[in-house]
């Protein structure tokens, strides 16, 4: 019998395992039993997707840059990368906000449902952390983020993977050094990295054996913890506009794909599809990168000098669905609470949503604390913050799903666009998890 292909094992077990939630939802001892039970693979195998994460950044990053061979290249592709990031974040965010503008989701929200919302969430821990949070990031100065992405000690930023740029960081100045050493010289240590990272790509594959078990498990206990769905419906129109600007962009990736690669959009969709389905049941582009950059290399074909860089680049800094995200909840929550906004505060979202989505962790709900700080920015009355995100807070979590896999898509889409316009867009080259196990039985 044919083997099922992956990503529809991996969507077997995300519905099989949204049924089961449901089913133990109704259950006396179901959500405890999920909690007990079910959860722990799912939070298993997030913990193994992160610990892959740093050693494949670092030998996929040193392999990436010691093949290019001229340091003029790297420049090349890092800055076609950061500016194609920045055209896509604007287009998500100004799609976000023709739509919430339109639509208007905020205005139809009745006075009792903001009561009963900000009743049950304003004073929700999940809410007032998010605020301090976004407090404490406020604080620091302009350049800031720079002095953030140097390492003092880099084996302590290996050590935390909410560091991640700066071992990108420290990383690209290892590679460069390696190539001006000369070739013969650096020779042992791109063996060591090369070999590092076939071993690490071996690891994603055993890893993903397991993705439509984990899956299961991890929408199991989505579902279990969800809200009551009485405020998810009265959510149900915000909620429709941020998943349909979600979608158009989707839409964007497509066209940008078929225009500027002439690959069929259909088959790129296809083949980061289980990166897609793993953002969506983690909601972590962290803890999905390395099945990004499996797939984008191995399935789609991008040569490793430019996904090695564009794609963990991407995870921490590129959010297109956090940022339409972003735009459209300001902007609902201003409509709901009768804050008018104008026009120059809409465009003071865009610039906020654009910074704030490339700070924002690629973690759960790290699109929610810069949401903070994009609702200061256009003047939100410090005293409501609390019942701002109290009226979103209901379905961020599907949202955060949602927003991940356009996150994760975009990058994608931008590491097959760099490779094509840098000529290193070549042909996929798949490898199983297995290939070799007859030489070790
Ligand atoms: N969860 C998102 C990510 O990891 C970030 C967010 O929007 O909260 O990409």
């Amino acid at each position: 019998m044919r083997k099922l292909e992956l990503h529809w094992q991996i969507l077997i077990g995300m519905l099989l395992g949204i049924v089961f939630g449901f089913v133990m939802t109704g259950l006396d001892w179901g959500k405890d039993f999920v909690s007990d039970w079910i959860q722990p693979l799912g939070t298993i195998f997030v913990k193994l997707l992160k610990l892959i994460a740093i050693p494949l950044i670092i030998a996929s990053l040193v392999k990436g840059i010691s093949d290019l061979k001229d340091i003029s290249k790297f420049r090349n592709i890092g800055l076609r990368t950061i500016g194609i990031y920045i055209v896509t974040t604007v287009v998500a965010i100004t799609i976000g906000l023709i739509l919430v503008n339109v639509l208007q989701p905020g205005n139809g929200i009745s006075g009792d449902t903001v009561a009963k919302l900000t009743e049950t969430y304003a004073s929700d821990a999940g809410v007032t952390s998010k605020i301090e949070e976004a407090t404490r990031q406020k604080d620091s100065g302009p350049l800031q983020f720079l002095v953030d992405m140097v390492p003092d000690n880099a084996l302590k930023a290996m050590s935390e993977n909410g560091l991640m740029l700066q071992v990108i960081f420290f990383t690209i100045f290892l590679g460069i050094s390696m190539l001006l050493i000369g070739e013969e010289r650096a020779k042992p240590l791109k063996d060591f990295f090369d070999s590092l990272n076939d071993v690490v790509l071996k690891m994603v594959d055993l890893i993903m054996l397991t993705a439509p078990y984990a899956v299961f498990a991890l929408l199991a206990s989505v579902v279990v913890s969800s809200s009551d769905p009485d405020l998810l419906l009265a959510l149900l129109k915000y909620a429709g506009v941020v998943v349909g600007g979600l979608i158009l962009m989707v839409v964007f990736y497509t066209v940008v794909v078929s225009s500027f690669t002439k690959k069929n959009p259909f088959w790129f969709l296809k083949e980061i599809s289980p990166a897609q389905l793993l953002a969506f049941s983690t909601s972590s582009s962290a803890a999905t990168l390395p099945v990004t950059m499996e797939r984008v290399e191995e399935h789609i074909g991008v040569d490793k000098e430019v996904s090695s860089f564009v794609l963990p680049v991407g995870a921490t800094i590129n959010m297109d669905g956090t940022s339409l995200y972003q735009g459209v909840a300001a902007v609902f929550i201003s409509q709901a609470l009768g804050f008018d906004l104008s026009f120059a505060d809409q465009l003071t979202i865009v610039l906020t949503a654009l910074l704030a989505s490339i700070g924002s962790a690629a973690v759960p709900g790290a699109g929610m604390v810069m949401l903070v700080i994009v609702l200061e920015s256009i003047g939100f009355p410090a005293d409501k913050l609390a019942i701002g995100l109290a009226l979103i807070f209901a379905v961020d979590r599907p949202l955060d799903m949602c927003r991940t896999v356009v996150n994760v898509t975009g990058d994608a889409t931008v590491s097959m666009v760099v490779a094509k316009s840098v000529g290193k867009l070549g042909k996929p080259n798949v490898k199983e998890w297995d290939d070799h196990l007859d030489e070790v039985r």
